[in-house]
């Protein structure tokens, strides 16, 4: 454990941290109506680093003011190939302020520095150049039918994709900035306008961003930044009238919330929810790749990750090896504070979150499972657990049913099942978003894949995550679809005009 070490901060990143946090809209920096703050942890070391406006539904109703009068404004005259240019403008300021927003991801959410820098360059900047690259290619088709036969005379119909309206965003606290930009890149690159609610526990590198927006030419109330709490603000954006779409990531039960918010005005709705990704491993599976494979797909953002891998369903042939491998790779990560380059396994994200994991722990051993490492709290400053690993896990266990969100691996055996009944046990579960196959035939690789029952299944890799790849659940886990064109689609609306000659 090393979290105790120190670590410095460039004097931008400083500089920022010390500044007074307002929320952004209308192109203005301003204060929330109610005047109240939300201090903001970093998880490593349990000190508050700053404060953040609590913005409530006042601010939520100028913010959608704003982001309704843009629509119609400067911004839906700006020809797609400009548009284009200003989300690749808007993409060359992460990439100059790349230290800045990675250091404040790593004291904000308490991931590693180097998936802070792996995260922003690979997802962050890559997001905005594959949406800005879309704009142009915006376009509906002409039809060839003659509609109403009896009508007389020459027909043509085509299709526009037009902008589906004002967007509200609300984003999770688990990669704070790339869900950002994952919902803001597709609804710019449609033209759409957007009001952005950051989740309260990781406000500061979408407000950082905020600056980068002003700078890149993005017309004032194009893009509103109103932090504040899920039940006030989040609540407040779901429930307005004059939103048209809410794009939300985040837990279950929140995004059974914002259906019911959104019946008011029908909005249309995106979710990414929760996750109990399966990760089968065959007998014939490279191990060498597998094992650090397998304990990636659980421990990476210490499990706070929604498509992790939590339930393994390993042959008992290479049952032992595996949970050997895993273990002693679990037991390898430097546990500590991010922003020492040395550590790859940072704390949680709150108090809270600890709690609840540490009461999962301690389930799954009076429920009967085998512990085999971690279940601790590192008792020192900071958030922090240990990664922690279960066999002997049955399907009825509250530690394979409920999804944890912290470093908790939960391993089963199968022995001779035929893969359908492999899948039947893979997918007892309301979610659906990930999973992965690992063997080396490629025929039990595409079968297996193809009878799991996710948005996204893997073979000898966990959870393949790309601009252009759509990402998403199924059952519980989600609505819709994210990344890739399918992303985009979904802030845009179909119009279909006929004329008559
Ligand atoms: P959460 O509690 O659902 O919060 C997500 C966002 O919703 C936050 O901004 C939150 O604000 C806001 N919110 C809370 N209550 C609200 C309400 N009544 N109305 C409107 N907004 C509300 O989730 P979380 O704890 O931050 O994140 C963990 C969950 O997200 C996990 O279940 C995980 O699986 C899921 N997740 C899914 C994906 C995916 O792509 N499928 C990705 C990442 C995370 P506050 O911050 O103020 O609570
Ligand atoms: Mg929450």
């Amino acid at each position: 454990m090393s979290n105790k070490q120190e670590f410095t901060i460039s004097e931008e990143t400083r500089r920022f941290l010390d500044s007074e946090h307002l929320l952004f809209i209308n192109g203005d920096w301003v204060k929330s109506s109610s005047g109240e703050l939300i201090p903001v942890i970093d998880p490593a070391t349990e000190k508050k680093i700053a404060d953040v406006q609590s913005g409530g539904s006042d601010d939520i109703d100028s913010a959608v003011k704003a982001a309704r009068d843009a629509l119609s404004g400067e911004w839906s005259k700006i020809p797609s190939h400009d548009r284009a240019q200003i989300l690749h403008r808007l993409s060359d300021e992460i990439e100059a302020n790349f230290l800045v927003l990675s250091e404040l991801e790593v004291l904000d959410n308490g991931m590693p520095m180097e998936l802070a820098q792996y995260s922003i360059a690979s997802h962050g900047v890559t997001l905005l150049r594959y949406y800005a690259s879309w704009a142009p290619k915006i376009h509906g088709k002409t039809i060839p039918v003659s509609p109403g036969g009896a009508m007389n005379g020459d027909s043509l119909t085509y299709t526009k994709r037009e902008p589906i309206g004002v967007v509200g965003a609300i984003v999770p606290w688990n990669s704070p900035l790339i869900f950002a930009i994952l919902k803001l890149a597709p609804a710019l690159a449609a033209g759409c306008t957007l009001v952005l609610k950051p989740a309260e526990l990781t406000p500061l590198t979408t407000l950082f961003f905020g600056h980068l927006i002003e700078k890149s030419g993005i017309p004032k109330g194009v893009v509103n930044i109103v932090t504040g709490l899920g039940e006030s603000a989040g609540d407040a954006l779901s429930k307005h009238n004059d939103v048209d779409k809410i794009t939300f990531t985040g837990s279950t039960e929140v995004g059974k919330k914002i259906v019911s918010s959104s019946v008011g005005n029908l909005k249309k709705v995106t979710l990414e929810l929760g996750g109990k990704s399966p990760v089968i491993v065959f007998d014939d599976a490279d191990l060498e790749k597998t094992i650090p494979g397998v304990a990636r797909a659980c421990f990476f953002l210490q499990g706070q990750n929604c498509m992790a891998g939590t339930r393994v369903f390993v042959h008992e042939d290479v049952h032992d090896e595996l949970v050997n491998g895993v273990k002693a790779m679990a037991e390898s990560f430097q546990i500590g504070h991010g922003l020492i380059q040395t550590n790859d396994f940072g704390p949680l994200i709150s108090e809270e979150q600890r709690k609840r994991v540490i009461k999962y722990i301690k389930q799954g051993i009076s429920e009967g499972a085998t512990l085999i490492c971690g279940g601790n709290e590192v008792n020192e400053e900071g958030f922090f657990i240990e990664p922690t690993i279960f066999t002997d896990v049955t399907a009825e266990m509250t530690i394979a049913r409920e999804e944890i969100f912290g470093p908790v691996l939960c391993i089963e055996k199968f022995g001779n099942e035929s893969l359908e009944e492999i899948a039947n046990r893979a997918n007892q579960t309301t979610y659906g978003l990930s999973g992965s196959v690992w063997t080396s035939d490629i025929s039990t690789g595409h079968k297996m894949a193809a009878l799991i029952d996710s948005g996204q299944v893997s073979i000898n890799c966990h959870a393949a995550v790309d601009s252009a790849i759509p990402f998403g659940g199924n059952k519980q886990s989600g609505w819709g679809r994210e990344f890739g064109e399918e992303g985009l689609d979904s802030y845009l609306k179909t119009k279909a005009t006929t004329v008559m000659y």
